[in-house]
């Protein structure tokens, strides 16, 4: 891989100096592995915006699948017009590698600080999903209700921007932030942002925009349960382990999302 990844980088550098808009899809059509990886991610953003979870604003990135101290997202624009060509590279400290000009998410440190604290993560979710809110600013603690849900089971912490920031504009602007964000993360697959949104993480792009999207369900679940008002019956931690060991059907979820979202 190393020797590989070098002779890319160097290729790609001598191809970047020649023809700069040549760049991308030279490199992408000399590594399948990458640009198949880049347009899953494109999809997952167009994913996340059809299925409510992200608006105007939000954003998913994945670990590089060549170097896990670098990773992938687009340049900043919403997440429903998010296509291969808007990939961009990053650092672990959230700097582009190669920027040409492109505008950049102001909290793309978020996904740099959780690759870092995280090795086990390949794929960042970060959304304002608006059902999620209320648990963050409220004592309600967010729960699974719903079986799809049942990896929230470890519990999702609520990072209070305040500790890390004082008065700030809730945005995670830099690095100190995210890395503040990260650990109040912890182990777990998903933190709310107190008045913001939340940070979900996964193993791959499809764990994580399944989880983002079942966290936004749960959340609205639990809301009408809690309306409808009376004890509520949670999912247990012994019910969301066993599950997390089971498998599931995966794809046929995927596929139908991102057949909503592909043109034809
Ligand atoms: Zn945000």
């Amino acid at each position: 891989m190393g020797r590989y990844s070098g002779f890319a980088a160097a290729a790609a550098a001598l191809i970047a100096l020649a023809v700069p808009a040549a760049r991308p899809a030279a490199a992408q059509a000399a590594d399948p592995v990458l640009a198949a990886a880049i347009e899953e991610l494109a999809t997952a953003s167009r994913i996340l915006a059809d299925q409510g979870v992200v608006d105007a604003y939000g954003h998913v990135s994945i670990r590089h699948p060549h170097n896990p101290n670098r990773y992938l997202l687009s340049r900043a624009i919403a997440p429903a017009r998010a296509t291969a060509a808007d990939i961009m590279e990053f650092d672990l400290d959230s700097n582009p590698i190669d920027r040409r000009g492109r505008d950049l998410f102001i909290e793309r440190f978020i996904h740099g600080e959780v690759y870092k604290a995280r090795p086990d993560v390949n794929a960042v979710v970060h959304s304002h999903s608006p059902t999620v809110v209320p648990f963050s600013v409220t004592q309600v603690p967010l729960r699974p209700v719903i079986h799809t849900a049942a990896f929230l089971w470890p519990g999702v912490p609520n990072w209070e921007i305040r500790d890390a920031g004082g008065v700030t504009d809730l945005l995670v602007r830099n690095g100190a932030l995210g890395k503040a964000l990260a650990a109040t993360l912890g182990d777990k697959p998903v933190a709310l942002m107190r008045g913001h949104g939340n940070v979900v993480v996964g193993k791959d792009v499809r764990v994580a925009t399944r989880r983002a999207i079942y966290t936004e369900v749960n959340a609205r679940e639990l809301a009408i349960a809690l309306g409808l008002g009376g004890p509520i019956t949670y999912i247990s931690a012994e019910e969301g382990a066993f599950k997390d060991k089971q498998a599931s059907d995966e794809a046929r979820a995927w596929d139908l999302w991102q057949e909503r979202v592909t043109k034809k």
